[in-house]
This record gives C-alpha cells, sequence and structure tokens, in this order.
C-alpha cells in the first residue's frame, strides 16, 4: 500500500508491488490487508523515525492548532499527517457465478478474493475497480452500483466495492493471481476468502442477487488480534 505524502510507494492492494514503507507483513498479520499498525496507538500514530522531505528525525506530539498527535520534524517544519487509504474492487459476475482471483502473493497468499487494490491518483472509483479487474483477472468488467463499503480501521483503509459484471466467461490470472475461476453462489469458498471486507461484499452481492438492490453496505472491518 502506498503512503500518503511525499511517499508514493505505489504498490497495490491487496498488494503489487514490492516497495513498501512500514508494511512488511508478518506471518500473524496476515488477516491485515496492508496492515502497517498493530496498536490503536499506531493506528493513531503511525510509527515514523525520519523526515520525508529532510531526513532528520521527527518527534511525535499534537501540532499548535490541531488535536492528534502527529509525526513532526522540528528541524523543516514538515508535519506528517496520516490518513485512510482507499481500496476499490469489484464482485465481478458473469451469468449466474462469480469470478474469484486466489492470491499469488502475501498477506493471504493462495486465499480466494475478489478484484481490489489501492486506488490510484487521477483516476475515478469505478476506474479503479476496472483497472484491478484488468490486472488481476485479466477481465474487461462493466462496472455497476457501487455496493460494499468497509472502514477497515486496523489497516487505516477503507474498501469500497462495486458491482461488476462481464459479457463473456474471459478472463485469466494476472500477475499477482494464481487462478482466477467462477464460483456458483453455492460454492463460493467462504472459508478461504482473504480478507472480511471481500467477504461482506460477496455477501451484499448475493443479497443483491436474491432481493434487488436495497441500499448500500456500510460495514466495519472486525478488529483482528495481533499476537
Ligand atoms: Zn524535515
Amino acid at each position: 500500500m502506498h503512503r500518503g505524502g511525499a511517499h508514493y510507494n505505489r504498490s497495490r492492494i491487496f498488494y503489487k508491488r514490492v516497495h513498501r514503507e512500514n508494511h512488511e507483513f508478518a506471518a500473524h498479520r496476515d488477516l491485515l490487508p496492508y496492515a502497517s499498525g498493530s496498536s490503536t496507538n499506531q493506528i493513531q500514530r503511525p510509527s515514523m523515525d525520519f523526515c520525508t522531505n529532510c531526513g532528520r528525525n521527527v518527534v511525535s506530539e499534537v501540532p499548535a492548532g490541531d488535536n492528534r498527535v502527529r509525526n513532526v520534524c522540528k528541524h523543516c517544519g514538515k508535519i506528517h499527517y496520516e490518513n485512510p487509504r482507499i481500496v476499490a474492487g469489484c464482485v465481478v459476475a458473469y451469468q449466474n457465478s462469480i469470478l474469484l482471483c486466489k492470491r499469488a502473493i502475501e498477506p493471504r497468499s493462495g486465499y480466494w478474493t475478489v478484484p481490489a487494490g489501492f486506488m490510484e491518483n487521477g483516476e475515478t472509483l469505478p476506474d479503479a475497480a476496472a483497472r484491478e479487474t484488468r490486472e488481476e483477472a485479466m477481465a474487461d468488467v462493466d462496472i455497476g452500483v457501487l455496493s460494499t463499503i468497509v472502514d477497515v480501521i486496523q489497516a487505516r483503509q477503507v474498501h469500497i466495492f462495486f458491482e461488476g459484471s462481464i459479457a463473456e466467461p474471459v478472463f485469466g490470472p494476472g500477475d499477482e493471481t494464481l487462478e482466477t475461476r467462477l464460483f456458483g453462489p453455492e460454492d463460493i469458498p467462504w472459508s478461504d476468502i482473504a480478507f472480511p471486507s471481500v467477504r461482506m461484499a460477496l455477501e451484499h452481492h448475493l443479497s443483491i442477487r436474491k432481493s434487488g438492490f436495497q441500499g448500500i453496505r456500510l460495514d466495519k472491518a472486525p478488529e483482528i488480534k495481533v499476537i
């Protein structure tokens, strides 16, 4: 996941590129997409040693006029604000089936997900969801309604999912996908879904199929205990 401010580490969600700042995923954090912090304190004030502007040490303090602890550089004055990042994805339907991708990379390598990833600068949310679908599933998706929004507070992310569809069963594994496969609603591998937000999006997709679109699901991912 990339960071804000002066750092544009362009790894995508669910993690495509290697360069990350403070984003090594230890095994016990496998359930945390892109997570870099493990405690409430870290969520509020991510650990940082050096100023991204001048390279000198930062201190943690509440800047004047602010009400939160930030990483502040006393040398050049830069305040390193940290805000949630947006992950965009979509549940891709083909007729009665759903297209899932088996992840080829950590975290949660070997588990199934819908196409999703970090939104890039210069693109819209639907563009981001469609791009991720092209990259991860090699499919040309038609983006439909916005269906599910999940606050992943622990990982400092907001995951936003659309309904999507493909006209033809044309897809395949992208660089960081082991396998792409269509699943019938009864065959979704619930015990092998990569992230809680993906599960929520799939659940809502099925409810939309059943009852029609009744509104956006706005939910919060459960906090995962880090041992
Ligand atoms: Zn500085």
